[in-house]
């Protein structure tokens, strides 16, 4: 066994599940409880309040035990029936997966290309609901941060094109690694279906699948038709009202969540939001330090919670991870569908400081000198003079 592996933490820095606080592990340690007795009901409220302060809506919030791919499928199959249209932009490989999954529901989904290397271009959503006449699109589906090329969609500037058009699909958001990370609003920015997940910005191990839903989307799940069971609103909000849940919840990741949403809103949304920011911006001057490529060539909408990392043709970026966990006790992500073996991304959401991605950017900058890669030294100097300025 290496001794060097072995002693002090791991780093997980992927981007997502990220690493989980020690107040919030207390947390879920606590005896689990029976989830139809008097005492849950705090547990609920106190949940579905501070999950609505973090949404940024006055909306209900739904919780599944699953995973973010379950409230993708929840999202869908409570608002839409067998055939309609769906459009929906390809970001990256997310934008992808949720695609496919609309694809096998029996949708009629529509995915407008992009290269994966931009946001959504709301232009092009534009265009194609002007040209929807006869409104056969029913919902219009963005992945608000691309977790697997870094890339930031401007949610407001969808809406605005949604508006201009006067066209009155559902507008759904995938926030799964912007959530708590990255300012997000839901009844600001008129999104019907939000879908969140418990393991990347909330800061607890996978397993809760979340959906934020307005009233125009609750009003669609009256009439669509897709076949819903497990993820029935209907039923979660029944059992919500009065502080329960429809089937057991899970209950232990409900007291992390507590946890969790009461240490960001007491560091405060807004704390949180400029604490990523600087991250994110500390780390992109190491990667231009490092004379490495960024994957996102927008400029303006790089990821304020992970940086995917392009190496030139050539070099294998899953040898360089390789490298990295072995040497240096650290995970960082792997690159997703096409970008495979080419991307690697480092992510820096989460509970997450200034130390800890010093620490993480030392790891790569050792790693790509372990490697061989070709890179000039500095990139952790270009990111400790941006922190510390
Ligand atoms: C992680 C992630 C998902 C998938 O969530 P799972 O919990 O793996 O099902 C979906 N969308 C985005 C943007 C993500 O980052």
């Amino acid at each position: 066994m290496n001794q060097r592996r072995n002693s002090g933490r791991h780093f997980l820095q992927i981007p997502g599940p990220t690493n989980v606080p020690d107040r919030v592990l207390n947390a879920i340690q606590q005896p689990t409880i029976d989830h139809r007795g008097p005492g849950f009901r705090d547990l609920t409220a106190d949940v579905l309040n501070g999950l609505g302060q973090v949404f940024q809506t006055r909306s209900k919030v739904v919780v599944f035990p699953s995973s973010g791919t379950g409230a993708w499928e929840a999202a869908l199959v409570n608002t839409l029936s067998a055939g309609d249209r769906v459009l929906m932009y390809e970001t990256g490989h997310f934008a992808r997966l949720w695609y496919g999954i609309a694809e096998r529901l029996g949708l009629d989904a529509q995915l407008l290309p992009g290269d994966w290397r931009h946001p959504v271009d709301p232009v092009a959503i534009g265009e194609a609901l002007a040209k929807d006449v006869d409104h056969r699109i029913k919902a219009v589906c963005v992945v608000h941060n691309e977790t697997s090329t870094g890339a930031m969609s401007d949610v407001a500037a969808v809406r605005a094109v949604i508006d201009e058009t006067r066209h009155p699909a559902l507008f759904m958001v995938d926030t799964i690694s912007s959530l708590a990370s990255i300012d997000f609003r839901h009844d600001e920015w008129g999104v019907d279906v939000t879908v969140g997940g418990s393991q990347k910005g909330l800061m607890l191990p996978p397993g809760l699948g979340l959906n934020a839903v307005s009233d125009k989307a609750l009003a669609a799940s009256l009439d669509a038709n897709l076949p819903r069971a497990y993820w029935n609103w209907q039923d979660m909000l029944d059992a919500n009202n009065n502080g329960f849940f429809p089937y057991t919840p899970a209950t232990n990741l409900l007291y992390g969540l507590r946890e969790a949403l009461s240490m960001l809103l007491d560091e405060g949304l807004e704390n949180v939001f400029e604490r990523h920011r600087r991250l994110a911006e500390a780390t992109r001057r190491a990667v231009v330090a490092w004379q490495l490529e960024l994957l996102c060539l927008d400029s303006a909408a790089r990821s304020h919670s992970l940086t995917a990392v392009q190496f030139p043709e050539g070099v294998d970026a899953d040898a360089f991870r390789a490298t990295v966990l072995e040497r240096f006790n650290m995970s960082l992500g792997n690159g997703l569908g096409g970008l495979s073996g080419r991307v690697f991304r480092i992510g820096h959401l989460g509970d997450f400081n200034d130390l800890m991605l010093i620490g993480t950017l030392g790891g790569v900058e050792m790693g790509l000198a372990a490697s061989g890669i070709a890179h000039q030294r500095g990139g952790v100097t270009a990111a400790m003079d941006y922190l510390s300025g």
